[in-house]
């Protein structure tokens, strides 16, 4: 009894001589990859080459510091409460007395860590943040072999002094 319509029947047909000798089908192959000789590539010769990213594209964090060269971030959480990956670990702790220069708010992270493999990229932590603290940049996060390299702690997110702040990517200050 057929279920339904769609069960066919196979036919094991004998091969004739021209699809026994296959040089009709392997002339139809090279037909076909001659063809595509003259097409345009479809590929890129990355890294040498590489494709423009999308205005829109959001990459590896970046956590900036102010014009003086202290960290904008002062560890009120919002970025790690916002992050549907909980993908971020933040460690808080009072500024003491001498480090002005180093922190601008009162409070700032002591430690801050993203899990770029939790990570989605959505943008949620640079949206939710007050102090224009955290931003996506058009940086890749490089592939690794551990998966504990994927932890990005503050020694890779925040700016490096002497660069410029720009949201999208840090590039050193024109003079
Ligand atoms: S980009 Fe999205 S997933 Fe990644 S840390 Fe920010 S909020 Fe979390
Ligand atoms: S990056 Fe922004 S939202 Fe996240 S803890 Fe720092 S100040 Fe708060």
């Amino acid at each position: 009894m057929q279920l339904t319509n769609r069960s066919k029947v196979v036919v094991d047909k004998k091969m004739t001589f021209m699809e026994r000798i296959y040089i009709p089908a392997i002339l139809g192959g090279m037909k076909i990859t001659l063809s595509h000789l003259f097409k345009k590539k479809a590929t890129i010769q990355y890294p040498e080459q590489q494709r423009e990213f999308s205005f829109v594209y959001r990459g590896k964090h970046i956590l900036k510091r102010d014009e003086q060269g202290r960290e904008n971030c002062t560890a009120c959480g919002l970025c790690a409460v916002s992050c549907p990956a909980e993908a971020i670990t933040i460690i808080a702790d009072e500024r003491k007395k001498g480090e002005e220069h180093l922190y601008r708010e009162e409070k700032y992270a002591s430690l801050y860590e993203i899990n770029m493999l939790r990570c989605i990229f959505c943008g949620l932590c640079e949206e939710a943040c007050p102090k224009d603290a955290v931003y996506l940049t058009e940086e890749l996060v490089p592939a690794q072999y551990n998966r504990k390299d994927f932890i990005y702690g503050k020694d890779k997110l925040v700016q490096p002094l002497g660069t410029s702040a720009h949201p999208k990517t840090y590039k050193p200050y024109k003079k």
